[in-house]
């Protein structure tokens, strides 16, 4: 009978079947995840770098001297750090500018759509073509954040619509047509199913706010008002979840200081993660409350994409990872002591 070769500290049974590792767990959220560790799956050990980028800054829609090439500008944030008005329509739109939000050029949703009501808008975080979200200092990500809670009280102000998507594509792996960083926020006339779940789930005792003492979820960070942990059954491996301590709605209650404050955690994080795991592509999604409703609990979902989803993931909206949370908080929690 045939044995596979074990790799090095795995060690196989007669039966040929792999040690007895392999746990299936299902969260809160009825999310289930069966972990089978795999040597495989360990970060590399090598230097981490920044992928070259394929495009460059002179034909790049959003990279500054470029402005003209998007549709008209909403707002951006100035050199001095203010928030800003659009140049009147007509006037051309100087390139002074540390982050900028302009309606996408190719809309899933829009005003005009009689059948697909809504707003599609594009938050380029840089001018900097080469920069990626995590090589941003601080007062970027302030100012990141600062601009999407703006723009959901844009939103909040048409009552037609009912919720706005906040996500991040990060790198071409992850979904990203640009290869320049940048958030979309997609505002419509319907509040995701997920979403609607989460909020049925705050209605009673918000087990967002239990989160903070329950020991399933990992902390890496807890020293401050938003919490980073490696959830207990992540959906990809590595996810990391940032959660206010407190029972907060949305991005729109937070004033400056909060604001300031989770910038921080979720640069932290980034950090780690290009660090440890390379600069891997991923999707950065903001779970916040539906458009003016007040009982929610938000949170922000980190899913670096390093293996695909197959028909398991795909079907059955469960997941098959090689990589155990406890590895995550320890490989974080590891880089960012000697990172602080
Ligand atoms: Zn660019
Ligand atoms: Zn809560
Ligand atoms: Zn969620």
């Amino acid at each position: 009978m045939m044995h596979y070769q074990a790799g090095s500290g795995d060690s196989m049974s007669d039966s040929s079947l792999p040690a007895d590792k392999h746990e299936l767990r299902t969260d809160f959220l009825g999310r289930s995840v069966v972990l089978a560790p795999s040597r495989s799956a360990r970060p590399h050990d090598f230097e981490p770098h920044v992928p070259a980028k394929k495009s460059d800054a002179a034909s790049c829609y959003f990279c500054p001297r470029n402005e003209h090439t998007t549709p008209p500008e909403i707002e951006r944030v100035g050199l001095d750090g203010a928030f800003r008005a659009p140049p009147a329509r007509g006037s051309p739109q100087t390139s002074e500018w540390r982050a900028r939000v302009f309606p996408n050029a190719y809309p899933a949703f829009s005003k005009t759509f009689s059948k697909a009501y809504g707003v599609h808008e594009v938050v380029v975080e840089t001018p900097d073509h080469s920069k990626t979200l995590s090589q941003l200092d601080e007062a970027g990500f302030s100012r990141w954040l600062g601009l999407l809670a703006r723009r959901l009280r844009a939103h909040e102000k048409d009552r037609k619509l009912k919720y706005t998507v906040i996500f991040k594509n990060e790198w071409a792996a992850a979904g990203a047509s640009l290869e320049h960083t940048h958030t979309q926020l997609v505002g419509m006339g319907l509040v995701p199913a997920t979403i609607k779940r989460e909020q049925k789930l705050c209605k009673s005792s918000c087990p967002f706010c239990l989160l903070s003492v329950d020991d399933k979820f990992l902390k890496i960070i807890e020293d401050g008002p938003f919490l980073a942990m490696a959830p207990y059954a992540p959906r990809f491996n590595h996810e990391v979840w940032v959660v206010p301590r407190a029972h907060t709605a949305s991005l729109v209650d937070l004033d400056e200081t909060a604001i300031t404050a989770l910038g921080r955690t979720v640069r932290s994080i980034l950090r780690a993660q290009d660090a440890c795991l390379n600069y891997p592509a991923y999707n950065l999604i903001f779970h916040v409350a539906p458009l003016r409703e007040k009982n929610f609990h938000f949170h922000i979902e980190i899913c670096p994409r390093i293996g695909q989803w197959a028909g398991f993931e795909m079907g059955f909206d469960m997941q098959m990872n090689s990589v155990r949370p406890e590895e995550t908080a320890t490989l974080y929690k590891d880089w960012l002591r000697a990172n602080p």
